[in-house]
């Protein structure tokens, strides 16, 4: 993209101001992702997003899947949760419920949300659970040494597959988009700053944020690189007449996914309830299920069955 200067200037001074927040989300644990990999600017994007929002290692549940991504559970502050492939929106979608004080971030690859996972995905968007899931697009299984995934490009040559994939790839935001979502973003992983932004606008969001981050996977994915993407990428804040309230301009914009990639804010509704809003059970509840818990003593019981 191509910052404006004074926008940039504020944006790199109020990161500053906050710069002992951000340490704490920054965590110390051995980076193990290959050279160049996209996790490195995701997982910073994510930090600033947290922190530009004023949110603390106290606020927020990072969940996470398997996968290269899921590395990253230990490299960040914050409640951290690293699930099973595949399952994280679910793990998540029960924290969210518990206590919907807090901030729920779930991430997952390619792989495993639109093929183990593709489930969870599908009734975490028609739910309207109150959380930010960010999608690792590297369009391979990077974990497992490149196999391809729903997402991976038609002819590519993939570990699994030496001769090329035979069959067309899913389109991850024109998918959700199906789904009657509440919001949907797509972005890069090599433009930290947009990223930050798109992350930014998923965290005040409320209801399930679908943000697409397409990752760079130097090590398996040889068919996008940063040149690949910096020539296709065009950016919707770009186009003034873009409503972001239209699904069907957003399903036109998110189809293209070899010569003009749109890359932003594709689509929103801000008028829907989340999940937690529609349940009657919770309607008159000043706390929240987690409060809620009660100890019992059983003893009495677990002595009547000696
Ligand atoms: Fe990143 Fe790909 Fe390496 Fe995984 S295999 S760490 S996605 S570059």
């Amino acid at each position: 993209m191509s910052p404006n200067p004074q926008n940039h200037c504020q944006y790199l001074q109020k990161l500053s101001e906050k710069k002992a927040e951000y340490i704490k989300f920054e965590g110390d644990e051995k980076i193990t992702w290959c050279n160049g990999c996209g996790d490195y600017g995701i997982q910073k994007a994510l930090e600033r997003a947290l922190v530009l929002e004023n949110l603390t290692t106290r606020d927020v549940a990072l969940f996470f899947d398997i996968g290269c991504n899921g590395n990253g559970s230990d490299k960040i502050g914050g409640y951290t949760f690293h699930g099973l492939h595949g399952r994280v929106i679910s793990a998540a979608a029960g924290a969210c419920l518990a206590n919907p004080n807090i901030k729920v971030i779930a991430a997952g690859g390619d792989g495993g949300t639109f093929s183990e996972g593709i489930n969870h995905l599908v009734h975490g968007v028609r739910n309207n659970y109150p959380m930010v899931f960010i999608l690792h697009n590297n369009e391979n299984y990077g974990l497992t040494i490149g196999q391809a995934s729903a997402l991976t490009r038609r002819d590519q040559p993939m570990n699994g597959s030496p001769d090329g994939v035979v069959t067309d790839p899913m389109n991850a935001c024109e998918f959700v988009l199906g789904l009657k979502p509440t919001f949907v973003a797509r972005t890069f992983s090599g433009d930290i700053r947009h990223m930050t932004q798109m992350l930014q606008l998923a965290l005040r969001h409320n209801g399930f944020a679908f943000v697409e981050v397409m990752q760079l996977c130097p090590t398996f994915n040889k068919a996008t690189s940063t040149a690949w993407f910096e020539e296709r990428m065009r950016y919707l804040q770009n186009l003034p007449d873009y409503d972001v309230a239209d699904l069907h301009a957003a399903r036109r914009a998110a189809e293209d996914l070899e010569n003009e990639i749109m890359m932003g804010l594709l689509y929103q509704d801000k008028t829907r309830p989340n999940f937690i809003e529609m349940l009657p059970s919770r309607a008159e509840r000043k706390t929240t299920l987690i409060e809620e818990v009660d100890y019992q003593d059983i003893g009495e019981f677990m002595e009547e069955l000696r």
